[in-house]
């Protein structure tokens, strides 16, 4: 008999970080130390709007402090560095969020440059990806840095294992290569120009996708028992695509049906089935996000005060 999967559960694991960043806030809050998070959300941008309540809902449920700072869309990329300085140099403020994506006017660049890296709790600041890159301590881009919780916390095996990570952006795939080599596997990084991309992840012990393309990863290009990461968010919107993805799944189907689209990672379903364990789309390293935020928050607010990154 075939070895059913084992589905990496992304929510759970969430829950778990959460808590555990909520003791630390608490042993901080002992210390008359209350961790502060800022979020600055430009414009109306539905998605974002919808993430950032999300993240300021969690500061609450955690007791982290956050302040949500809406300039109109119309805001200057220097009237937006003012307000970066000030929160950089504001005592109660440990992290500074600034939700992507700015208005086009807006040299966003510039803008992620200007967060102090102490307080750059994305991650995405050069010194912050230095910091990485020679294994130093500092604060790690959210969603690579939720990918080795969900591996390291299911105890599947890192060190010594081969792992491909499809997709080279700053945000995600660099970022994942880094913590995955930092962790001794033996890393491979692909891309657009990558040649006979399927012959690369055969050899895949872990296959992480990050690609944006809708089940791109197929069967025929995973190893039995391999562990599949699936990052990928694509929204399918044509009712043949869902079909392709998940005939039989009533589940899916039913959703399409109310609301006209569904989630599908950039790995397809059906590899999943030959994999050892993977992280599925939605509930797998999407959750995780928001909790290694608030993890980033306590962090930043330890190291800012001197203290180790964690209190263990
Ligand atoms: P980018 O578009 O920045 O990067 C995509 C990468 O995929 C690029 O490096 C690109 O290569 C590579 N790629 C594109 N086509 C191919 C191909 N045919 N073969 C091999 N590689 C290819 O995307 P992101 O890294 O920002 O995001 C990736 C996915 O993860 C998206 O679906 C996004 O929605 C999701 N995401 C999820 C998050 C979460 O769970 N919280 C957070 C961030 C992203 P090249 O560099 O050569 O162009």
């Amino acid at each position: 008999m075939t070895k059913q999967p084992h589905v990496l559960d992304g929510v759970a694991i969430a829950s778990e970080i959460k808590a555990e960043v909520g003791l630390e806030v608490s042993k901080l809050v002992e210390q008359g130390i209350t961790p502060g998070l800022a979020v600055i959300l430009v414009g109306n941008v539905a998605a974002s709007e919808i993430y950032v309540r999300s993240k300021v809902k969690t500061c609450g449920e955690l007791g982290i402090f956050s302040e949500l700072i809406a300039p109109p869309e119309t805001v200057t990329t220097e009237e937006m560095l003012e307000l970066v300085a000030k929160l950089n140099a504001r005592e109660d403020i440990d992290g500074i969020l600034i939700q992507l994506p700015l208005p086009k006017h807006v040299d966003t660049k510039r803008l992620l440059e200007a967060v102090s890296p102490d307080k750059d709790v994305d991650g995405f600041h050069p010194v912050n990806a230095g910091r990485l890159q020679s294994g130093q301590p500092g604060l790690q881009p959210c969603t690579p840095a939720g990918i080795i919780e969900v591996l390291k916390r299911a105890r599947l095996p890192i060190a010594g294992q081969n792992a491909v990570v499809v997709g080279r952006s700053d945000i995600v795939g660099k970022p994942a290569a880094l913590l995955l080599l930092n962790e001794s596997a033996t890393v491979t990084v692909c891309h657009s120009r990558t040649h006979d991309l399927a012959a690369v992840t055969r050899g895949a012990d872990i296959i992480v996708a990050a690609i944006g393309r809708p089940g791109f990863i197929t069967a025929e290009m995973v190893k039995p028992g391999a562990v599949l990461i699936d990052v990928g968010i694509n929204r399918l919107t044509d009712k043949a695509d869902v079909e392709k993805f998940f005939a039989g799944d009533e589940k899916r189907a039913a959703t399409f049906e109310k609301k006209g689209s569904v989630i599908v990672g950039d790995i397809d379903p059906a590899a999943f089935k030959i994999s050892s364990a993977y992280t599925p789309v939605p509930g797998g390293v999407g959750a995780l996000t928001i909790a290694m935020l608030m993890h980033n928050t306590v962090k930043a607010a330890r190291l800012r005060r001197g203290f180790s990154a964690e209190s263990k």
